[in-house]
């Protein structure tokens, strides 16, 4: 469809032009390919969707729960969210260790990144991030008409020496992934240190832990240990993942009282609505259920690693929901027949990895299932 005015028109290619350069210059994101749809496209009886690292035993049976209490007071629904999330700030505080006012709450924690650059990035300044580092960092510091430096990845993961040396004066933000989507890469606390160190004090580092919760290692770096020694880092998490609220867009971001000061003063008053505020605040101790995450996780990592073992396929070492395979081939055509069989995965070559694809990893039913299906989609490319 055309829109409303006669394409080329001299008016509408006039507007279109006062857009920010950076917003011109961003590809839209591509979100995953919705179930029904696909279902309806291919008339198919079933769709298994490992698309978007989201958790396959849906949210934590406790924020469920909160959320039907609440239902059951519709007027409060009517009204307009409490702004400030005390109770969750609150259960975040006491589950974390943290100050009420080192919290800041996201529309997931996609909505912090976009705080982040909107509080310290604008025309003429740089933000630093990594080769196949989570996409919406280039969307959030585009968006603000900021440049964003790519440093090359090292073994698919952050170069995080590259990282400190791609450092000039205009650089304010750096945006690190731990571990990273889409390659589940991660790094160690040591090398951590090493690059703070390296790091202004006046620069602002941002780590995202949006997987902390599937890294069983105790060894392993917790950003959230490390605000006190480091007053420039921001720690932003969410619960979209391991605790499987993705669908109501929550996150919260921890970082030294003064910067969550700025992030509060430009978060939106409203970003986090009713149902995911008191979902999230019963969510935040289910232990019980994040801890039975975990171990459907790991097993299922398990099997998909036996599975591409047996199909000779590699794939990234990963401490995530999901694991990047190398088809050894194009990725686009095993992703059109895995859509066939009735399996929805991630291309991801919009990250620069065009023979990889980014499985999230199911129940082991919903493992099998795709699994089955990838035998078949990569015996039919034998015979082909
Ligand atoms: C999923 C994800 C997020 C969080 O997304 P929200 O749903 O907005 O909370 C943040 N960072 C990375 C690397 C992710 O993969």
């Amino acid at each position: 469809m055309a829109g409303f005015l006669p394409e080329g028109s001299a008016v509408m290619t006039s507007f279109l032009q006062q857009a920010r350069a950076g917003v011109q210059g961003l590809a839209p994101y591509q979100p995953g390919k919705p179930v029904d749809e696909l279902q309806r496209e291919l008339g198919l009886a079933r769709v298994v969707k490992l698309a978007s690292n989201e958790n396959p035993l849906g949210p934590s049976p406790k924020a469920l729960a909160a959320m039907q209490k609440a239902l059951a007071n519709p007027l409060e629904l009517g009204r307009y969210p409490d702004g400030s999330g005390f109770r969750l700030k609150q259960a975040i505080s006491q589950r974390f260790g943290c100050a009420l006012e080192a919290i800041t709450l996201g529309n997931g924690s996609n909505d912090l990144l976009d705080i982040i650059a909107r509080v310290f990035l604008g025309e003429g300044d740089e933000a630093i991030y990594a080769q196949y580092a989570f996409a919406v960092y280039p969307l959030s510091v585009q968006a603000v008409g900021a440049t964003g430096v790519c440093v090359p990845a090292l073994d698919y993961g952050h170069d995080l020496t590259a990282m400190a040396q791609a450092i000039t004066a205009k650089t304010k933000v750096i945006f690190l992934a731990n571990p990273n989507n889409p390659t589940g890469t991660w790094f160690a606390e040591a090398d951590f240190h090493a690059f703070m160190a390296a790091v202004p004090a006046h620069i602002v580092v941002v780590l995202d832990e949006a997987y902390c919760e599937f890294v069983s290692d105790p060894a392993a770096l917790n950003g959230l240990a490390q605000l006190g020694r480091y007053p420039n880092l921001i720690v932003t998490r969410t619960l979209a993942k391991a605790y499987g609220l993705a669908s109501l867009r929550v996150g919260y971001g921890v970082a030294s009282v003064e910067i969550s000061g700025l992030l509060n003063r430009v978060r939106q008053p409203f970003n986090v609505n009713s149902l995911a505020l008191v979902a999230a605040e019963a969510a935040i101790n289910d232990d019980e259920f994040v801890q039975k995450t975990r171990e459907i996780i790991a097993a299922g990592m398990a099997q998909w690693q036996a599975a591409t073992k047996a199909f000779n396929l590699t794939s990234i070492p990963s401490r995530g929901n999901f694991l990047c395979v190398d088809m050894g081939t194009e990725a686009m055509p095993v992703f059109q027949a895995l859509l066939r069989e009735g399996v929805i995965v991630r291309p991801v070559a919009n990250y620069g990895l065009p023979s990889h694809l980014r499985i999230s990893i199911g129940t082991e039913e919903e493992n099998n299932f795709a699994i089955n299906g990838l035998s078949r989609v990569l015996d039919a490319q034998v015979k082909a």
